[in-house]
C-alpha cells in the first residue's frame, strides 16, 4: 500500500475575493478522488476574514483578561468576539469556535500575514470546504474531496499537529467497529479520525512559516464519499467529558 502527498507549487500570497479551486486547477491536474487539503489562513484570507488590530477597541472584560493572560487586550476582544464559548480563561483562552471545533485562541491567527493585521478563521469552514469542492468540479468535472485545516495544540501533549476544521465530500471517520482484530475479536470503540490523520499529514508538508505552500493533495486514499461536514466529529455535550470536566474545575476556582 501507498499514498502520495503533493504541495501545489507556486501559489500566490492570497488576497480577499481570490478564487482558490481557480487557482489550485491552474497548477495542478486534479484527479477522481484526490483529497485537496487546504490551510484555513488562506481560506480566511480569499474570505476577507481579517481584522486590522488597530481598529479593534477592547472591552473591559478583554482588558481584564488580557491583564490575566498577558496578552494584547485587541487579540482577547477578536477571540471573544469570534467564541461561542469560553472554556478555559486562564493561562490561556480555550473556547468553542462558531463551528464547534475547541481551539486555543479561536483560531485567531497574527502569522502569514502582513503588518498589524490578524486571521480569523473562516467563517463557516465546512461551507468553504463544500464551495472548493464544487468549484473544482465546475471546471474540471473531478470528483474531489476537501478539508480544511487548522494547525492546533492537543490537550496532554506538547506540540502542534495539523487538524481538519470543515470537510466536503469525506466522511470525518472510518468505523471498523464491528469488524475483527487479527484473533477475531470484535473491535468496540475503533471509530479512525481519518480527516485529522489526512490533515496532520498535510501538515508536514504545509510547514508553519515561510514556505508558501498551503495547498496539499493526497492521492492513493480513497475516501470520496457524498458527505458535507465535521459536525459527527464533535462530541454531544453529554458525552463531552473531559470538556465537562475542565469546566466544573474552572468554575471552582473563580468561586
Ligand atoms: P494555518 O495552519 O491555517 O494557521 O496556516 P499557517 O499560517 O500555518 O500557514 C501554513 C502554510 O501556508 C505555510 O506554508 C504558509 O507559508 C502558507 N501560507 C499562508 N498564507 C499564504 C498565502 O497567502 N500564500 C501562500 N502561497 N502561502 C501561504
Ligand atoms: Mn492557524
Ligand atoms: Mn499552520
Amino acid at each position: 500500500m501507498n499514498i502520495s502527498l503533493f504541495t501545489v507549487p507556486d501559489i500566490p500570497l492570497i488576497h480577499e475575493g481570490d478564487d482558490i479551486a481557480a487557482i489550485v486547477c491552474e497548477r495542478f491536474d486534479l484527479q477522481d478522488h484526490d483529497i485537496v487539503v487546504v490551510v484555513s489562513t488562506i481560506v480566511a484570507k480569499a474570505e476577507g476574514r481579517i481584522i486590522e488590530l488597530l481598529d479593534v477597541v477592547p472591552s473591559d472584560s478583554a482588558l481584564s483578561i488580557a491583564g490575566q493572560n498577558d496578552r494584547d487586550p485587541r487579540l482577547v476582544q477578536m477571540v471573544l468576539d469570534e467564541s461561542k464559548e469560553i472554556i478555559l480563561k486562564f493561562p490561556f483562552l480555550l473556547v468553542e469556535t462558531e463551528n464547534g471545533n475547541v481551539c486555543v485562541n479561536a483560531g485567531v491567527d497574527g502569522s502569514n500575514i502582513d503588518g498589524d493585521r490578524i486571521v480569523l478563521l473562516p467563517e463557516d469552514s465546512d461551507q468553504s470546504a463544500k464551495a472548493i469542492r464544487e468549484a473544482v468540479f465546475a471546471r474540471t468535472a473531478r470528483k474531489v474531496s476537501v478539508i480544511v485545516t487548522d494547525t492546533n495544540g492537543r490537550a496532554f501533549r506538547d506540540g502542534q499537529t495539523g487538524v481538519a476544521i470543515g470537510i466536503s465530500g469525506i466522511t470525518p471517520t472510518r468505523d471498523w467497529r464491528g469488524q475483527c482484530d487479527l484473533f477475531g475479536k470484535m473491535l468496540e470503540v475503533a471509530n479512525e479520525a481519518i480527516v485529522d490523520e489526512i490533515a496532520g499529514a498535510a501538515n508536514l508538508l504545509f510547514g508553519e512559516g515561510g514556505d508558501g505552500t498551503p495547498v496539499v493533495v493526497v492521492r492513493g486514499l480513497d475516501c470520496y464519499a457524498k458527505h458535507e461536514g465535521l459536525q459527527p466529529i464533535y462530541f454531544p455535550r453529554s458525552e463531552d467529558v473531559i470538556r465537562d470536566a475542565i469546566t466544573r474545575a474552572s468554575k471552582q476556582e473563580t468561586r
